[in-house]
This record gives C-alpha cells, sequence and structure tokens, in this order.
C-alpha cells in the first residue's frame, strides 16, 4: 500500500481509516444516563458519541462523566440515572475531523484523544477515526517495510 519511508502514510486519505457510523455504538442526547450507562457497559468502550434525532454529533459520554454527575456529597445518587438526561452531563469541547482533514493534522489530534468523530459540512456524522486503527497500520507497514 504505502511504506513508512515515503510521504503516503501521512498523506493518506482519511476516508480509508474511519469505522462507519452504522458500526459505531452511540446515544441520543436525550437519552436517560441510565440507557447510557447500559450501552457503555454492554459495549465496552469508555467513551461514546452522542447524537441528536438527525445523526448531527452533539456530544460525546463516558462512564465516569455519568458517575461524576451522580455523585451526592456522601454517596453515590442512583435515583439520578432515571432523572438525568445525556444533555446534561456530555461533553461537548473536543475537535472533530471530516473526511478532507489532513492526516497528518488527525494523528496529531490522536495522541491526546482515543479516538476522533468524522463530521460533514453539516455536523452530520460519519463515523469514528480510532488509535488503535492507526496503530494497526502503522504495525502492518513496519513489517512490511522489514
Ligand atoms: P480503540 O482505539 O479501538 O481502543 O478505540 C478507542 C476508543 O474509541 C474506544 O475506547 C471507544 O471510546 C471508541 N470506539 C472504538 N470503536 C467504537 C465503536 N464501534 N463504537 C463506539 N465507540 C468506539
Amino acid at each position: 500500500m504505502f511504506s513508512l519511508h515515503s510521504k503516503a502514510f501521512l498523506e493518506a486519505n482519511i476516508a480509508d481509516f474511519i469505522i462507519p457510523s452504522e458500526k459505531v455504538a452511540h446515544v441520543q442526547r436525550a437519552n436517560t444516563l441510565e440507557h447510557a450507562l447500559l450501552v457503555l457497559t454492554k459495549s465496552g468502550y469508555s467513551s461514546i458519541p452522542v447524537l441528536d434525532p438527525q445523526f448531527r454529533l452533539q456530544g460525546l459520554i463516558s462512564s465516569s462523566m455519568i458517575t461524576d454527575s451522580i455523585l451526592g456529597l456522601e454517596q453515590i445518587e442512583f435515583d439520578q440515572l432515571d432523572k438525568k438526561k445525556v444533555e446534561e452531563v456530555m461533553d461537548t469541547g473536543f475537535p472533530t475531523i471530516s473526511l478532507q482533514t489532513q492526516f497528518k493534522k488527525a494523528l496529531k489530534l490522536l495522541i491526546d484523544h482515543p479516538f476522533l468523530c468524522v463530521v460533514d459540512d453539516e455536523g452530520l456524522f460519519e463515523g469514528i477515526m480510532t488509535r488503535r486503527v492507526i496503530l494497526k497500520q502503522l504495525n502492518q507497514n513496519l513489517h512490511s517495510a522489514e
């Protein structure tokens, strides 16, 4: 495909590395925290995207954000799980990329983020790019270069 010695890897196409939206576990912003915790636990992922009914990306939610939001002064308030909504707790301050983003820019962002959400011009969610996919490709290139 391309070698580590060529510029091709750094100039690769984002589209070749994304997990498409239909394969990404997600929740809706109006879902309860209880539902989000179930999806997170069942999927085994620590953080997943939050979408609106039109499939536009709204935020990210993780188990620790949920636990943190139901921490009372002396105990965890489990009864809040079916009262609070995902939109009250989700993170909205994270970088996103598009299919046009330069691959090397995405690579740099992946240093601080385990995955990046890919959106189109209208904010429609297209999928995610994960560290695992990139490391897998790097590993393959390394072995084929040897
Ligand atoms: P990985 O690089 O495969 O370990 O994935 C890094 C992170 O990306 C995971 O911890 C999840 O937060 C997220 N992730 C990976 N694959 C999926 C998926 N299919 N659905 C939702 N989130 C995912």
